[in-house]
């Protein structure tokens, strides 16, 4: 992609946006970033771009900056149905997004993960296993480092493993995973994507351009990955936690087992014991990862040693303390109806369960059952909270507590020995907080000031 003097706009200007504009610049690209924030919301930004030769335009997107380029690129969070980016798409110019741009100048082979839940989990896991092996391993995507970052390091040896979300593939072409990895399907994200279908498709597109000689794992357990299946070229290992599969990887017994061919040997992995994680949902994301680490040469023991020691990522189910008895769990990243009710069902009852936030078209009620089952108390913050309160009316006892520190405070007085104080919000963050991780913060922080 030969990008010298080319007029390039960058659309957002998050962490990937920046990178982009930073990126294309060095390229010898004619760069302008829009963003819809104000210039003094983007004052740490402004400068560096200025001086990079970056063309600014903040406090909204203008027609004209839109019309006058050879290419644009979209940063995840900018919704592609934008009116200015309809409008010159509809025009024929190229629109693609950072993951798309990356992929072009990425060299080495790419492991790219998606799923609605698991995807930092397994991200980093199978970047710790390929790179305990000793594969010379990049990691990136969603997870913070964006693709684009990753470019120079690359090399044709290296093997980038990417955490890829929906929005990121919505804009792919020419993204090419050697392995790919579909956790599981969800619903989620249905503010934006509009509905169920839209969604799935999004997540299928990792696919697309795999051949014979790539591998796709999928979930044998959840529904929605098997449209995937339907849709793609590559080798197809399935994963399940519940019976044994011809070609993938499956708990037995007390056991992971891999099987390499369909008809070949069954290999086992190691025992369910050794994962250091808590709950059934991070058995799946390890069998994942023991499928992907599997097709890319890595031998059973050296994986077992690596799962053994993984501690997991701050925020999914984090154990933050125990007081009194009580144990206290952050799981902020829980911000879908699916995530809370695994976090839910890691544990076998008396749970305390903060609820709430940012609503994201959500159906709360799916939860009644296991919320029968597991938990006490419901204390609902943030402005979901009615909807929430409405939906499990009758199914569990509600306290609505506003507030976070209300929740924490109202929890820590109920609960007794035994109990578990669990943040599973099912809700984005963007009412109270800045993001998921200030909220996981400000609840560790609460609860480590409670005497
Ligand atoms: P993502 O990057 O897809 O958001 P994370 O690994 O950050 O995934 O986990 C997000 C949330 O989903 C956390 O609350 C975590 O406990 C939960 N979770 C992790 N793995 C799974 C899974 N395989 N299925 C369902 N929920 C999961």
């Amino acid at each position: 992609m030969e990008l010298k003097n080319k007029r390039v706009l960058v659309v957002g200007l998050g962490k990937s946006g920046l990178s982009s504009a930073l990126f294309l610049r060095g390229l010898g690209a004619q760069v302008t970033v829009s963003d819809t924030r104000s210039a003094e919301a983007l004052a740490k930004e402004i400068p560096a771009l200025l001086e990079a030769g970056i063309m600014v335009e903040s406090g909204g997107h203008g027609l004209l900056t839109f019309r006058r380029q050879d290419l644009i690129v979209v940063s995840p969070g900018v919704p592609m149905d934008t009116p200015e980016v309809k409008q010159v798409k509809a025009f024929g110019l190229p629109v693609i997004g950072e993951l798309e741009l990356a992929s072009r100048f990425l060299k080495g082979k790419v492991v790219a993960i998606t799923g609605s839940n698991g995807k930092t989990t397994t991200t980093t896991l199978v970047g710790k296993i390929f790179e305990d092996a000793g594969v010379p391993t990049l990691v990136g995507g969603n997870i913070g480092l964006p693709v684009i970052d990753l470019v120079a390091k690359s090399t044709a040896d290296t093997v980038s493993v990417l955490e890829v979300s929906s929005f990121q593939l919505e804009t792919v072409e020419e993204f090419h995973p050697w392995i790919s990895v579909v956790l599981n399907i969800t619903p989620d994200h249905l503010d934006r994507h509009g509905n169920f279908e839209n969604y799935a498709a999004a997540k299928t597109r990792i696919t697309e351009r795999q051949e014979a000689d790539d591998f796709l794992v999928l979930n044998a357990e959840d529904k929605p990955t098997q449209m995937v299946a339907a849709k793609t070229r590559a080798q197809i290992y399935w994963f399940s936690p519940r019976r044994p599969i011809k070609q993938g990887a499956f708990v037995h017994g007390e056991s992971i087992f891999f099987v390499a061919k369909e008809g070949g040997k069954t290999e086992p992995v190691m025992p369910v014991a050794e994962i250091a994680l808590k709950g059934a949902h991070n058995v799946e994301n390890v069998l994942a990862a023991v499928c992907a680490a599997r097709l890319a040469g890595i031998p059973a023991e050296k994986i077992r040693a690596s799962v053994a020691g993984f501690k997991g990522v701050e925020h999914r189910l984090e154990f933050v303390r125990l007081l009194r008895g009580v144990e206290f769990y952050n799981d902020s990243k829980a911000t879908n109806v699916d995530a809370a009710m695994k976090a839910v069902a890691s544990f076998a009852g008396g749970v305390h369960l903060i609820l709430g936030g940012k609503d994201k078209n959500s159906d709360y009620g799916a939860m009644a059952e296991l919320l029968k089952e597991r938990v006490k108390i419901v204390y609902t913050i943030g402005s979901a909270a009615q909807k929430i309160e409405h939906q499990l009316q009758g199914v569990v006892k509600i306290v609505s507590a506003e507030t976070m520190q209300a929740a924490v405070t109202e929890a820590a007085k109920t609960a007794v020995a035994g109990d578990v104080v669990l943040l599973a919000p099912a809700c984005s963050s963007f009412d109270q907080f800045e993001n998921y991780e200030h909220r996981g913060q400000v609840f560790r922080q609460l609860v480590n000031e409670l005497s």
